[in-house]
């Protein structure tokens, strides 16, 4: 009989999360590496580029790769051998480890989760709770896998009840398509098929803690359904031509995972969860002997790349005209520097609530940029902790009275916008621009001062004035309504393949 101390399980789940934060797993970075070595597309190997050094960043400062630092996900398959020495919950325990790594003085991370989620969504401060599945298995040993899952890949998780006859390729190069850019490809697709519904979405996240070894069943060739599938999958989602951050190019998926359980005769339950740029998960074994070791990886791991921005045009933001965004191309990479205004969904939210009463805006937009983005706290000097942007989309509902009422004249997110958004921006003349998603770290390193205008109680939603100096985005909508993830993914999709794409 093993004895787990509270202490070890919770300090084990603390120092996992904290390691997650700013170490990608190994096959990661080996196979992003792979695909950045086989991109042909310019754009998109920029983009994984900036994935690729911002990971190595991470791992070198230890501060988180992504400013979204996720909800927590506990696995924890307990041997029934196993006897706790705690009066504490498995789920308490859980939490408490979940509060130590979310409020760590070196590296706070982002609390993202909030109570009350269809009520007043309430920030619970500290990321707790956790959502922890347990199962109980033979042996004296508690195996554990955390992963922290950005919002960006999990709003994009996909389920669906099919026929039986039904094909399950079919179904997933319908959906794969509708979930555009937000969910920060190129990372996994892990899919979970039969059981019942919960069953199947538990396969799928359960399958996207494996490591990516495609390349494994590639050179010795598929034995099962599941493998057939994951190959077909792999080659007819890259045949999209989506591309890292949607920009158009060759990978769009690192590898594709399958599980499958058995199912009712009527029923074929089939669950898709991406897994994002933001790839965070370990997994630990306790024996009684303590908290677990878990092991950095070697700094050699990563691959040494530069960025080269002698293309990029370079942006005063202090100094900008509605005539000057107007000449810029979809697709032109851009360095911008001066006065950058943020805010996201709240703050949105309660400015466009403000022009609805007529009441003065807080802060004047004229000729002003906005960026999408909620950073982690800073550390010691930073001017702010890791800031990459947040899914734009969520803000279009907003975009129409931001540029028609305010004076805005650009917007800086991540991944593409809906047809209403695209249209507003053509009709005002203004641009849209992203920067990578997941690449948090490397972005927060050309903010160089913050300073908080308004609504400082929304904490990292408040509306910050950054100061930028050659910061990396790429204009994504530009003052004509061109899209470039529509133009990229077509182009891409027309050279890589001839296979049909199936529209939801
Ligand atoms: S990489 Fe993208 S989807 Fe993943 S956590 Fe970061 S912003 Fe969200």
């Amino acid at each position: 009989m093993t004895t787990i101390r509270e202490k070890d399980f919770i300090q084990s789940v603390a120092d996992a999360f904290q390691f997650i934060s700013y170490y990608h797993p190994a096959d990661y970075i080996r196979s992003l590496h792979e695909a950045y070595e086989r991109e042909a597309s310019p754009a998109a190997k920029d983009a994984m580029a900036q994935i690729l050094i911002n990971s190595r960043m991470s791992a070198e400062g230890h501060r988180p790769m992504c400013q979204d630092t996720g909800i927590a996900i506990a696995f924890v398959r307990v041997g029934m051998e196993v006897r706790w020495d705690t009066k504490r919950s498995l789920q308490q325990l859980v939490d408490e480890g979940v509060r130590r790594a979310y409020t760590d003085r070196d590296n706070p991370l982002r609390a993202s989760v909030l109570a009350d989620p269809d009520g007043k969504r309430v920030n619970t401060k500290d990321n707790t709770p956790a959502v922890v599945h347990v199962e109980l298995v033979p042996g004296d040993k508690v195996d554990v896998i955390v992963a922290a899952k950005g919002g960006g890949s999990e709003n994009k998780s996909k389920f669906a009840m099919l026929l039986p006859n039904d094909s399950i390729v079919d179904w997933v190069l319908s959906v794969v398509p509708t979930m555009g850019a937000d969910w920060c490809p190129p990372g996994i697709l892990s899919l979970g098929i039969g059981g019942t519904p919960e069953k199947a979405m538990l396969l799928a996240k359960w399958g996207m803690m494996d490591p990516i070894n495609l390349h494994e069943l590639v050179a010795r060739g598929p034995q099962t359904r599941s493998e057939e599938l994951r190959l077909e999958l792999y080659e007819k989602v890259n045949a999209l031509g989506i591309g890292a951050q949607g920009l158009g190019g060759l990978s769009t998926v690192l590898d594709v995972k399958v599980n499958d359980w058995p199912t009712h005769a009527a029923s074929k339950p089939v669950a898709l969860l991406p897994n994002c740029a933001a790839t965070r998960h370990v997994h630990f074994v306790l024996d009684g002997s303590g908290p677990a070791r878990l092991d950095p990886p070697s700094l050699d791991d990563w691959p040494k790349l530069a960025l080269d921005f002698g293309s990029s045009r370079r942006v005063d933001l202090d100094a900008l005209t509605r005539a000057d965004v107007a000449s810029w191309k979809s697709g032109e990479r851009l360095l911008l520097s001066g006065k950058l205004l943020t805010g996201r969904d709240a703050a949105h939210k309660r400015l466009t609530e403000m022009i609805a009463r007529g009441e003065t805006l807080p802060v004047d937009f004229t000729n002003r940029f906005i960026y999408y983005v909620g950073p982690v706290d800073a550390v010691r000097d930073e001017a702010v902790g890791p800031a990459g942007p947040t899914t734009s989309s969520r803000m279009d509902r907003f975009t129409d009275t931001m540029l028609a009422k305010t004076g805005l004249i650009g917007m800086v997110g991540k991944s593409e916008r809906g047809p209403a958004a695209i249209e507003s921006i053509r009709k005002h003349g203004a641009v849209y621009c992203i920067a990578v998603g997941g690449a948090a770290y490397l972005v927060s390193k050309s903010i160089r001062a913050s300073k908080v205008l308004a609504f400082a109680d929304l904490g990292m939603e408040a509306i910050y004035e950054f100061e930028v100096k050659d910061m990396p985005v790429t204009v994504a909508v530009d003052a004509q309504g061109n899209a470039v993830h529509k133009t990229g993914p077509a182009e891409w999709r027309a050279r890589i393949g001839k296979i049909p794409v199936v529209t939801a």
